[in-house]
């Protein structure tokens, strides 16, 4: 182990765990040697070696099944290249379902796992037993088998990493904690331990459960919060083979595994157990917390039903550490927006020895090429808002979020815990109205508006749900009459200056030097061409742009805009999000409607699409801009908050005479999935392009002082793309899309689902989805395949367009 600490370093990971060892061993291993890790105590010390060691490939989402692959690949060959043993042993996982909505939720996965070649086999109880002889079956409906997973020593894994990164260069100090950061300039510049100071360039917060405190070292955000997990290990018994595959019964909230003769039982209980609310002893390390039978006895029921064995079992030892877990479930990984070279790999919420490698290797790629190498926006540290750091959020948001991981992920579902946190001025009316809220960002959102005798809550499976009247109601007054709905959490920005509509024309890949008044779509994009942002810019005067994003990237987008603002230009970006309610009135009586709160004039002439101008709207001033997310005439009405109660009032009151049908976010993704209109983070990501995506009618490829990414743009241009967003719709009526689902073209797997819908007036599950093929994606290329779609492991038959199926000349916007 090295002594002496260095006056420099170009890395400092903080934390030698099996995330920060393994940041380390993937950044000496690209040639950044000058790598320094240091651990306050020792390796492995803090929640790493006492885990289970489940090394799982099937994640939430197609990129985390990415990451958790390549782990699962490199434990294959980690033990020989370093020569630590890791005790990894490929003995496959068995995921088993007593329902048949589980067995659609594990038989989802595996179809979805299965677009990018990952062994998955959906297979019988029966099948289930020969693979795992101590498995009562008699109440199963089936499981799904991954040969490739398996298990490993969670210390070893990290000392494997460790001893790597060494032979690559990198140094590794124990008991020298880090107690300060200083940052200069709006970048990490130093490190402070008792041992000295080391100046650096980039700092990566490897900290696990302490990432919170060592981001608060340098005022960045990393919201997560440890909770107890829990884990019995039995003595050992004849009957317990060496090769039975890890299994996982999450009905049961239980997962089982081999472990030298002996089974290690562990639990993800629905209600868990927040740990750390004073802060963690200074001298933590190899701690273990007290047992809680009571907590821990139902899943162990539930687990001597599922292996029977463990009646006659004895305990050897109960087990109880700390783990960190984050307000969604997804780790924070990439550089934090608040401090130049910041780094963070943390909060891996009981998954971060399958995910280490992974996670390890795209953030030293990140750091070294200066931008993730794929699409990370699930775990991305810039998903986080200013208020998840709030302990006490944290700290009731944790009880849920460990129960989540085995909890049915329904379609749909919202988290229940720590509510509300932000709400619409008109949160109250919009209740009385029946909204039932779904929670984005900690706001509250009308997701669907009960009707009917249908109470406003969610009663949860795949197929259609208790609000699938009410929002097909909703869909067909947008589309027949008009609908209000509430749009509040847009993200809203001001950006003023001299120089705003400069800095925005680098910026925006369309054109922004438009007359005041006019409202451009635009994509933000990197200079790859991969589309940061994608969202609307208003001109309000010569010197101001409002500029509306999606709730999920308020930061991301806010935090690109900032850091592209050349030094000394007079652009001064506002975050203004607070001081408008937004609300859509959208559908064909919407002119009707509003004519009648305003004396403005409303028509084609006066009031063209893609304009917005300041309006008389009941008592108050309002700016109105005639731009839509659903497909029709409409108009966003950005209302002072203060006006907000007053203006919606008239709205009602008015719209009695109009039919005026509150609609919710529900209902706005079937619109506009119908119009094929994309959904950041889902269709389009910074892996995508315009061009891939269909969206090159928003790049304005010739305007004067060109734009970011214009130059990766016209190299792209001069051959056909091999992949293309493309729309979807199921032939038959009955099946429900959500995302994620592979898609087949003449019996060939071309790609996968980034979104999906019901589309009500489409009469169908309406998909967008990417279709890849090396020789160019062209329209014959769509037009001539035969599409099917598969849900479940079962295929449908499904068209296929490039254009919008709905209103494909747009005839019904300008309308
Ligand atoms: C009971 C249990 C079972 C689990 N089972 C599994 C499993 O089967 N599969 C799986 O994938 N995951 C599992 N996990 C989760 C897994 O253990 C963690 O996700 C993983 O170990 C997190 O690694 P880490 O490196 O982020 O954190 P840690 O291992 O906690 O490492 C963080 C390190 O940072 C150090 N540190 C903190 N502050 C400072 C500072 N100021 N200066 C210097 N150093 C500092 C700490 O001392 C610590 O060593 C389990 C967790 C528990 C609790």
């Amino acid at each position: 182990m090295s002594t002496d600490l260095p006056a420099h370093a170009r890395v400092v990971v903080i934390g030698a765990g099996v995330v920060g060892c393994s940041v380390a061993y993937h950044l000496a291993k690209l040639g950044w040697s000058d790598v320094v890790v240091l651990e306050r105590r020792q390796i492995s010390c803090g929640t790493t070696w006492h885990a289970a060691g489940l090394v799982g490939q099937l994640r939430a989402t197609r990129n985390l099944t990415r990451l958790a692959r390549y782990t699962c690949e490199l434990f294959e060959t980690l033990e020989g290249e370093t020569g630590q043993q890791t005790g990894f042993k490929q003995n496959g996982s068995l995921s088993v379902a007593a329902d048949k909505e589980r067995f659609e939720e594990l038989k989802r996965g595996a179809s979805m796992a299965s677009c990018f070649g990952l062994e998955v086999e959906v297979i019988t109880p029966a099948e289930a037993r020969e693979l795992h002889p101590l498995l009562r079956i008699d109440d199963l409906v089936g499981a799904v088998f991954l040969p490739k997973d398996g298990q490993i020593n969670p210390l070893d894994v990290a000392q494997a990493f460790a001893k790597g990164a060494r032979l690559n260069g990198a140094s590794i100090h124990e008991n020298t904690p880090v107690n300060a950061i200083r940052v200069a300039n709006g970048r990490v510049a130093a490190v402070s331990t008792p041992r000295g100071e080391i100046a650096v360039e980039y700092v990566v917060n490897c900290a696990g459960m302490w990432a919170r405190e060592v981001g608060h070292m340098a005022g960045v955000n990393v919201p997560l919060h440890a909770a107890e997990h829990f884990y019995v290990v039995t003595e050992p018994m004849t009957e317990i083979a060496h090769n039975l595959p890890v299994m996982r019964d999450p009905g049961g909230y239980i997962y089982c595994k081999e472990d030298a003769g002996k089974l290690l039982v562990g639990a993800f209980e629905p209600v868990a157990k927040p740990w750390g609310m004073d802060g963690i002893a200074a001298d933590f390390a190899f701690d273990q917390l007290p047992e809680d039978w009571d907590h821990f006895a139902p899943a162990l029921h539930n687990a001597m039903h599922r292996v029977p064995l463990l009646e006659r079992a004895g305990i050897q030892t109960f087990f109880n550490g700390p783990e960190s877990f984050t307000p969604d479930d997804r780790y924070h990984i990439g550089e934090a927006p608040e401090v130049r070279g910041y780094f963070v790999a943390a909060g891996f919420n009981s998954i971060g020895i399958q995910s280490s490698g992974g996670a390890g290797r795209v953030v030293a790629e990140w750091m070294v090429n200066g931008h993730p190498p794929m699409d990370l926006w699930d775990v991305d540290i810039r998903r986080v808002a200013p208020f998840q750091g709030n302990a006490r959020y944290l700290r009731e948001r944790t009880v849920e979020a460990l129960g989540l991981l085995y909890a049915m992920h329904w379609p749909f579902r919202q988290v229940e815990s720590a509510r509300p946190v932000r709400a619409s001025p008109l949160h109250e009316r919009l209740a009385r109205h029946g909204a039932c809220f779904g929670e984005a960002q900690g706001w509250e959102r009308p997701n669907w508006y009960a009707r009917d005798g249908v109470a406003p809550q969610y009663e949860h499976s795949y197929g259609r749900q208790n609000w699938f009247e009410c929002s097909a109601a909703e869909h067909r007054a947008a589309r027949e009459g008009v609908a209000l709905f509430d749009q509040t959490s847009f993200a809203k920005f001001l950006l003023a200056g001299r120089d705003a509509e400069a800095v925005l024309g680098r910026v925006c890949a369309n054109d922004v030097a438009v007359p005041v008044g006019r409202v451009v779509y635009t994509q933000w994009l990197n200079e790859r061409g991969g589309i940061e942002a994608d969202l609307t810019v208003t001109r309000i005067d010569e010197e101001r742009f409002l500029i509306v994003t999606a709730v999920a990237t308020q930061g991301r987008d806010f935090y690109w805009l900032r850091d592209h603002i050349p030094a000394g230009a007079h652009a001064v970006l506002s975050d203004v999000t607070s001081a408008f309610a937004v609300l859509g009135v959208m559908g064909p009586r919407s002119r009707a409607l509003l004519s009648a709160l305003t004396p403005a004039r409303l028509d084609n002439e006066a009031f063209p699409f893609l304009t917005s101008r300041e309006i008389e709207l009941g008592y108050a001033l309002v700016r109105a801009s005639r731009i839509t997310y659903v497909g029709e005439l409409g108009w966003e009405i950005y209302v002072p908050s203060e006006f907000a109660c007053s203006v919606y009032d008239a709205l009602i009151e008015a719209g009695q005479s109009h039919g005026l049908v509150h609609a919710g976010y529900h209902a706005m993704n079937s619109l506009r999935i119908e119009k094929a209109y994309r959904h950041w983070g889902h269709d389009i990501t910074d892996e995508d392009t315009p061009l891939e995506a269909g969206l090159g009618f928003a790049v304005a490829f010739d305007k004067p002082g060109g734009f970011i990414g214009r130059e990766a743009m016209l190299r792209m241009r001069e051959s056909t793309p091999t992949r293309r967003l493309v729309q979807f719709a199921l032939e038959d009526p009955e099946p429900l899309l959500y995302h994620e689902e592979p898609i087949w073209r003449d019996g060939v797997l071309v790609g996968s689902t980034t979104s999906a819908m019901y589309g009500h007036t489409l009469g169908g599950s309406v998909a967008l989805g990417y279709v890849a093929h090396a020789d160019g994606v062209n329209a014959e290329f769509v037009d001539s395949g035969s599409y099917e779609i598969e849900i479940a492991g079962e295929r449908y038959a499904a068209r296929a367009s490039l254009r919008p199926m709905y209103d494909p000349r747009a005839e019904r916007v300008k309308a």
